[in-house]
């Protein structure tokens, strides 16, 4: 029988959530969706030097903005809770203890300054099985000792005994079957004394099998890890229920170069983060795309086609699409090129589709920083002529702010060379002309100007770039019947007196 899809999204509150986590949990939930299961939010605080407070509600209120919700978890709970694991200390302990008893564990007492001291000894050092009975552990100490030093308080880990020269298979739903020989790796902890906790890999295994999860898709970094956990589900008699694997391929720098860092959204110029971040003990700001001013489904769209595609070169996507759409397979096995240029297409697209009263109540702040009161059908207007121009509303008000504001300046190259010597008293009959006119309609108003350029042979270039010159100050804007249009009669009228009169 299929097992029902259970899925999580398991990140350490160690900072601000990079934006291939965001990837990754993306991916997990189009997953979860497209087959009716369930994904859940599992916070990984196990280490507690890494800790950072602040670090979940940020991860909370990112996939809030973001629209992907989990059916379980943090912040919400379920048939499993608590999630998170630094509430979970006495789930972990039985089943170490468990592997202490099988013998697929075993205590080691070395202190840090002791396994300082056997790798400068040796120079490859590697806590295993070729190490091990070199070392203070519960495999080289007798019982009675083991127990002494454990009752004494002395402090201990913990370690996988993993037996060499085995072959050890991962089979990943990306990467097909990869295959790993057990000598390359270590005993590693699983559980200190110390603050009474397991590490990751323990609790991970742990809670990935109580909380009954399906498949485990993670970032490629994990793939090492993969191994010890193929190990530590046999060790526990719970191969039969192992999650199936696929680790995605890791986010590349814009050139390909290598792991997508901060350092290169900071040199780059482009935010690494959904939401901006304070690092509470430097003071450092780590920008976010939410304040950068995306839209969430932009940023949805982009990181979804960053390691998968449709097999088409369809690019915009809903999360509807996303949900109907993704698949495993079509996962790329190749880093993906993080191009941030890109990302700001997206964007551009996602405004153009916005309606027009959307984007315009979005410009409203910024008309009210500037002072600016307007009819809400203007500002309409202004967002539908206007927005194919920038990709972030938040660039609106430069090129828009002329229709809110009357020049007061003019362009000095433009009137060199568009205002001559006839051209107030074409301006004053422009005026004249203008006023005849009762439907100040674009078409209208077009056939009219031109009507009159043409019958009084004037220059067209020079006058039409000069009327410009009077509405907007410069030789640059949107068509100038769209202009007139939405500035109205009067007020068209007036920026054409106010700069015959100025410029004279
Ligand atoms: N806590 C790990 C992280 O921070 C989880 C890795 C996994 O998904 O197994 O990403």
């Amino acid at each position: 029988m299929e097992r029902k899809v259970r899925v999580r999204f398991a990140p350490s509150p160690t900072g601000p959530l990079h934006i291939g986590g965001v990837r990754t949990a993306l991916y997990n939930y189009l997953f979860a969706k497209q087959s009716g299961g369930e994904f859940i939010l599992r916070i990984e605080d196990t280490d507690s030097t890494r800790f950072v407070p602040g670090a979940e509600e940020y991860i909370i209120e990112s996939f809030k903005w973001l629209g992907i919700t989990f059916d379980e978890g943090v912040g919400i709970g379920g048939p499993f809770a608590p999630y998170r694991q630094s509430e979970r200390r006495s789930v972990y302990k039985t089943y170490v203890d468990q592997l202490l008893e099988s013998g697929h564990a075993y205590i080691a007492f070395d202190t840090p300054a002791e396994l300082d001291a056997k790798r400068a000894e040796m120079p490859n050092f590697q806590y295993d099985a070729s190490t091990r009975m070199m070392m203070r552990n519960s495999l080289t100490l007798t019982k009675e000792e083991v127990d002494q030093l454990v009752a004494n308080g002395q402090q201990y880990v913990v370690r996988a005994k993993v037996e060499p020269n085995e072959d050890i298979e991962v089979n990943d739903l990306i990467r097909g079957k990869v295959v790993i020989n057990s000598s390359v790796l270590d005993d590693k902890v699983l559980y200190k004394s110390a603050d009474e906790l397991p590490t990751y890999h323990l609790a991970n295994i742990v809670d990935d099998h109580l909380m009954e999860i399906s498949h485990v898709i993670r970032g490629e970094e994990w793939l090492p890890s993969a191994p010890l956990h193929v190990l530590l589900y046999r060790y526990f008699g719970w191969s039969d229920t192992m999650p199936q694997f696929a680790h995605l391929s890791l986010l590349l720098k814009p050139d390909g170069n290598g792991k997508l860092s901060k350092r290169d959204g900071d040199r780059l110029g482009f935010p690494v983060f959904p939401l901006n971040w304070k690092d509470s003990k430097t003071g450092e700001l780590s920008s976010g795309y939410r304040e950068a001013g995306y839209f969430p489904e932009a940023v949805v769209n982009f990181l979804a086609l960053l390691g998968w595609n449709p097999g088409n070169d369809e690019e915009l996507f809903s999360m509807d699409d996303l949900i109907k759409l993704f698949s495993i397979e079509r996962c790329s096995k190749n880093g993906a090129r993080f191009d941030y240029e890109k990302g700001k297409w997206f964007n551009h697209k996602y405004l153009l589709m916005k309606d027009n009263d959307e984007v315009a109540r979005m410009m409203l702040p910024q008309l009210q920083a500037h002072n600016v009161e307007a009819p809400f059908e203007m500002v309409v207007k202004v967002a539908a002529l206007m927005k194919d121009r920038v990709s972030f509303v938040k660039d609106l008000w430069e090129p828009c702010a002329f229709f809110f504001v009357a020049p007061v300046e003019y362009d000095e190259k433009t009137i060199k060379k568009r205002w001559k010597e006839d051209t107030p008293a074409q301006m004053r009959e422009l005026v004249a002309l203008l006023q005849g006119i009762d439907d100040f309609s674009i078409q209208k108003t077009e056939e009219v100007v031109m009507n009159w350029v043409t019958t009084n042979q004037y220059h067209l270039g020079n006058v039409m770039n000069a009327f410009r010159l009077t509405l907007v100050g410069e030789g640059k804007g949107p068509h100038i019947f769209e202009i007139t249009d939405i500035l109205g009669k009067e007020e068209t009228i007036r920026r054409i007196e106010r700069a015959v009169a100025t410029i004279g």
